[in-house]
């Protein structure tokens, strides 16, 4: 039987709409979350990505505001202006969209962020609270993962979970709340031996590598959750074929656009998967869903106001 195909945008617009009530019973008490993105240059994809978050912060009625420091600014000049939206009360949250230019020291600007306003949860003290089970902000595409799994009823604790990728963005982080969840973890890298036979281990899969179609159905065990988180574009004729042969929407889409978007698992596993994220419209809505969630959870935190029982799991 072929897998049900987990849709991402679907949850994302749910948990938007949970959101959406809060927002506006904060709004009563007169708290209004506030988020600020640094966008460092002009890197087109980067613009697309701060443009997609300042639009979902303005539809979910918080207060934003997009700094755009020239691309040669420096570390210095960055770190102070992360230093004074650190004092500013109106702002709960601060996203520095990565990458920074190859001359800045992103790992100091990154530190520089007070991490009760880290909203993507990178700062070495939410990483600590993830990892000793203790209330913090936790990196948006993981965070995504979980609710993925929970909201589409998909049973965690006891189970095998292998996390393929060890960033500190998406695998560590995926893997610490899987652990969390109590499900047995194995983590996965470039250097692990006998890859399929070890994600063959899995009930739920999670590929976080950044290869186009590495998950084939050698990998998978038949029935399990694979929960896709890469984004790869495919432009060439031969790697198309190779994942979309026959695919008539794939074919209209890159005969417009001249380019599509795989994943990290290969679409032949929808055969053997009991359930997956598609690429795209799975994993990736999820990231500014929970980017808005963090931003509300920060402005609660920070400021004492309540947070209701319903809303997402992280
Ligand atoms: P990353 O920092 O490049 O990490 C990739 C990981 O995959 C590394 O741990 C690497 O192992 C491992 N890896 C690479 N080749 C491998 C192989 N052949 N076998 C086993 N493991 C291998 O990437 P990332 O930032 O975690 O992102 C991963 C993917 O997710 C990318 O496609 C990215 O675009 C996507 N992504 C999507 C979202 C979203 O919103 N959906 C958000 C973030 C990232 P080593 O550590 O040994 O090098």
């Amino acid at each position: 039987m072929p897998a049900t195909i987990l849709d991402g945008n679907k949850i994302a617009s749910d948990i938007r709409a949970e959101l959406s009530v809060e927002v506006k019973s904060m709004a009563a008490t007169g708290l209004r979350p506030g988020l600020a993105v640094i966008l460092v240059g002009d890197n087109p994809a980067s613009e697309v990505y701060v443009r997609g978050k300042v639009k979902s912060c303005e539809e979910l009625g918080f207060y934003s505001e997009k700094i755009t420091p020239p691309v040669a600014s420096t570390t210095e000049e960055l770190c102070q202006i992360v230093e004074s939206l650190n004092r500013r009360d109106e702002i709960d949250g601060i996203l520095v969209q990565l990458p920074l230019p190859d001359h800045v020291d992103a790992k100091r600007v990154l530190l520089t962020v007070d991490p009760a306003k880290d909203v993507d949860g990178f700062h070495p003290v939410n990483v600590g609270y993830l990892s000793t089970q203790r209330r913090g902000l936790v990196p948006c595409t993981p965070a995504g993962v979980m609710e993925i799994l929970k909201r589409s009823g998909i049973p965690v604790a006891g189970r095998d979970a292998v996390v393929v990728g060890r960033s500190d963005i998406v695998g560590k982080p995926a893997a610490m709340l899987l652990l969390n969840a109590n499900a047995t973890v194995t983590v996965c890298h470039s250097k692990t031996h006998d890859l399929p036979g070890v994600c063959r281990r899995a009930d739920i899969l999670i590929a976080a590598i950044g290869r186009a179609g590495t998950i084939t159905r050698d990998f998978v065990k038949p029935g399990a959750a694979v929960l896709d988180v890469g984004i790869n574009r495919v432009s060439e004729r031969a790697e198309f074929e190779k994942f979309f042969a026959g695919n008539k929407k794939r074919e209209e889409m890159f005969a417009a656009k001249g380019s599509t978007l795989v994943g990290d698992v290969h679409p032949e596993v929808a055969e053997i998967a009991g359930a997956l994220t598609p690429v795209p419209g799975g994993v990736g809505p999820l990231t500014i869903a929970m980017l808005m969630s963090n931003t509300v959870k920060a402005a609660q935190m920070r400021r004492g106001a309540k947070r209701r029982d319903n809303l997402v799991a992280v």
